[in-house]
Order: structure tokens, then C-alpha cells, then sequence
């Protein structure tokens, strides 16, 4: 099979190329993750930078990042990693190298293994393979993810996974579709499924222009709040929101970074909804 089941684009790989995320290529007529262990970074962060704050607060958290992304955001933050098809990049590590790296730096505070800083799940098998280990191993897994992913997928990994950040851009679909070449109705679905799994917390970066509006704050937070546990309980009004400020970056660096006051506008109003609700970047 050619077809990738990854996410909505479900690209069709010649053997050898890439697909639009450029980390998946087809092998021997199979889709692989191409990334598969390929080191960009590797780092001893506090959980609060992924960013978690309702989830083991004050610990450290080793994280790891590869290449590619199947979003196409053009104010990307870390578009050096995310748009590379990692020639560059030529450092790798084993799920078992991984987990005893992890295991090795908990007398310096480490709780486990953040899967982040570029798309983790466009390589779904080596989250998959490491966090396995990792949960064997009696620590925690961090998945810090844009939610563009098949229900198949997610079912796969959710047994593994202890708490996410997921980024919710925009609650438009013209927006998603448009401006970040992404799917809202499979975030929100991820999203959805995600929260009756394991701990959750929402992202969203304002960016001026795009999604900073107070009506779209207002679809956001009601949306959130009337989202359900794995019981059916409306607990969405428990899920943190982290409202972060936009800094020109890549495609959008002609744009003024987005005001603070407006940040904190937007939080005042997403408070009238949600228990927990943070300002990033201020
Ligand atoms: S994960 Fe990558 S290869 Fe797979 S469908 Fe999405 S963009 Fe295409």
C-alpha cells in the first residue's frame, strides 16, 4: 500500500519520494516513517515549556524532536525543523537508546519522554515504539502534537500517552484550509478522542489578523467547555487553554508581533468559560 493513513492528505508515495510532510517515503511498496529516529533536538525541559502546566508542575521532561510536518503554517516557529526532508540532519537514536537516556536522567528531575518541536505523529511508529518502553519503564509520555491525525493512528498511540499539548489554530475551516493547508474537523476530532484518554491542553497562538477576534475567542471557548470525558460528563471546562502571542517569524515576518493587551483581552474573555487559562509569551 502507497497510501499514507497518517492524516487527511493520504498521499500516494512513489517508492523512494516523500510525502507532503516530507518525513513519510515509501520502502519496498510499504509507507515508512523516513524520520524514524532522527535526532534535531534533544533536551532536559520543564514540563512548563511544552507547554504543560497542569501536569506534574516543576518537573523536567527529556525531549526529543525530529523532522517534517503535514501542517503548513506560514508563521511556523520552528520551520527549520519542520520543512526539512533532513538531509541535514544525520544523528539518530533507538526507542531503547531513547528510554535509557530518560531512565538515566531522573536523578536530575526527569519524568519521562516529550515527543515535540516538530510533528511527532508523521512518525507515529517511533512514538509509538519508544513511549512503550517508556511506560514499561515506569515514567511518563508527552505528546506535543497539531492533532492532524486519523482516528486510527491516535488509537494507536492513545494507550501509551500521559498528557498532550495540542494546537488548535483556528476555529475556522476556511482558515485551516487556506492559510495553514491543515484539516479543522480532524483536529477537533482528535482532540475530542484525546481528552478521554489522558490529561490535555489546548494552544492557541493568536496571530493578528488570522484568529484574533473576539467572536472566534467566544466559538473557541464554547467549544471547549462542552467538551465530555470517557464517561459522557461535560468536563471541557476543565481543559487548560494556553492563548500565546504571535512573534513575526518565516513566511509572516512583515507582521508586528500581536499585542499584549490583546492577549490578555482574549484570556479575560476565555476565563468566562474555562477554569485554567494561561498567557504564553507576554
Ligand atoms: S502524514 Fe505526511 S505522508 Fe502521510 S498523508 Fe500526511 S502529509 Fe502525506
Amino acid at each position: 500500500m502507497t497510501v499514507c493513513k497518517v492524516c487527511f492528505r493520504h498521499c500516494d508515495i512513489k517508492e523512494g519520494l516523500t510525502g507532503a510532510c516530507g518525513a513519510r517515503t515509501c520502502k519496498d511498496g510499504k509507507v515508512i516513517a523516513a524520520n524514524y529516529g532522527r535526532v534535531t533536538a534533544l533536551a532536559l525541559d520543564p514540563i512548563e515549556k511544552k507547554p504543560l502546566s497542569r501536569f506534574m508542575p516543576g518537573s523536567k521532561i527529556l525531549s526529543y524532536g525530529s523532522y517534517g510536518c503535514n501542517l503548513f503554517c506560514p508563521f511556523c516557529q520552528n520551520y527549520d525543523i519542520s520543512r526539512s526532508k533532513g538531509e541535514e540532519f544525520v544523528e539518530t537514536i533507538t526507542p531503547e537508546e531513547l528510554a535509557y537516556l530518560a531512565d538515566k536522567y531522573k536523578d536530575k528531575g526527569n519524568i519521562g519522554v516529550a515527543y515535540t518541536y516538530n510533528e511527532p505523529l508523521v512518525s507515529y511508529e517511533f512514538v509509538r515504539d519508544t513511549a512503550k518502553l517508556v511506560k514499561k519503564m515506569g515514567m511518563k509520555n508527552v505528546l506535543v502534537t497539531n492533532g492532524t491525525v486519523s482516528p486510527e493512528i491516535e488509537e494507536e498511540i492513545l494507550p501509551y500517552i500521559d498528557a498532550m499539548n495540542i494546537d488548535i489554530k483556528s476555529m475556522s475551516d476556511e482558515t485551516y484550509r487556506d492559510f495553514l493547508k491543515g484539516d479543522l474537523e480532524m483536529t477537533k476530532a482528535f482532540i475530542e478522542r484525546a481528552v478521554k484518554s489522558c490529561h490535555v491542553e489546548l494552544t492557541m497562538l493568536i496571530v493578528p489578523g488570522m484568529n484574533d477576534s473576539e467572536e472566534e475567542m467566544r466559538e473557541l471557548v464554547s467549544w471547549i467547555s462542552g467538551l465530555t470525558d470517557a464517561e459522557g460528563n461535560k468536563t471541557g471546562c476543565k481543559v487548560p487553554l494556553h492563548i500565546s502571542r504571535f512573534f513575526p517569524r518565516y513566511k509572516l515576518s512583515d507582521r508586528k508581533p500581536t499585542d499584549v493587551d490583546k492577549i490578555y483581552s482574549l484570556a479575560e474573555l476565555a476565563r468566562e468559560q474555562l477554569d485554567f487559562v494561561y498567557t504564553g509569551n507576554c
